[in-house]
């Protein structure tokens, strides 16, 4: 309820105590599994088969988008570890970000708008995952750098108890923790 008093004070009743999101589980129509851990940094590796489908775990803005694979195992440079990769600031202020794709989907450029459990890309092999045999989604959830921050956007909470419940199709979202973690980075 929204009411203005006098000179245009607006004051905003009955606010809801919090926003509430929606969240799906990142990966559609295909069996994943993940373990609990990530070497060095936060992050999942859910493995699924090659093709299945990114899609995003809520609705918001494309940030990033690389559809070429530069990786090299002699250069090994940490922006290019991802191969094509997609990330996304959501509505919940949070950034989510997948790689190691086959694909990005076509009109998946930054800026452009996109719904809960849209499809992003593909689960495929690329960056660093070249030679590895089981196709993996790199998940990471952090908060928000500027574009091209591949070292933060890579992951920087653990992400695990968050997917579990998505993928029972519950809502629990990292907001307070991702904010908690960019005070700690004290950004
Ligand atoms: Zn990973």
């Amino acid at each position: 309820m929204l009411l203005t008093i006098g000179t245009g004070l607006l004051l905003i009743l009955c606010a809801p105590a919090r926003a509430e999101f929606s969240y799906v589980y990142p990966v559609s129509g295909c069996k994943t599994t993940f373990p609990w851990y990530h070497h060095d940094y936060p992050a999942a590796d859910i493995k699924a088969r090659m093709g299945c489908a990114f899609v995003a775990p809520i609705g918001g803005l494309v940030q990033d988008v690389n559809r070429k694979d530069r990786w090299s195992g002699k250069t090994n440079l940490g922006q290019d570890r991802g191969g094509l990769s997609v990330s996304i600031i959501g509505d919940d202020g949070v950034r989510y970000y997948g790689s190691h794709l086959s694909k990005v989907e076509v009109g998946i450029e930054p800026g452009v708008r996109v719904e809960a459990g849209q499809k992003l890309g593909e689960i495929g092999r690329t960056g660093s995952a070249r030679g590895i045999p089981r196709p993996h989604l790199h998940f990471g959830i952090s908060y928000q750098t500027q574009p091209g921050d591949w070292e933060i956007r890579r992951g920087a909470i653990k992400p695990w108890k968050y997917l579990e419940s998505w993928k029972k199709g519950e809502n629990l979202s990292p907001v307070k923790e991702v904010a908690n973690a960019k005070k700690r980075a004290g950004k």
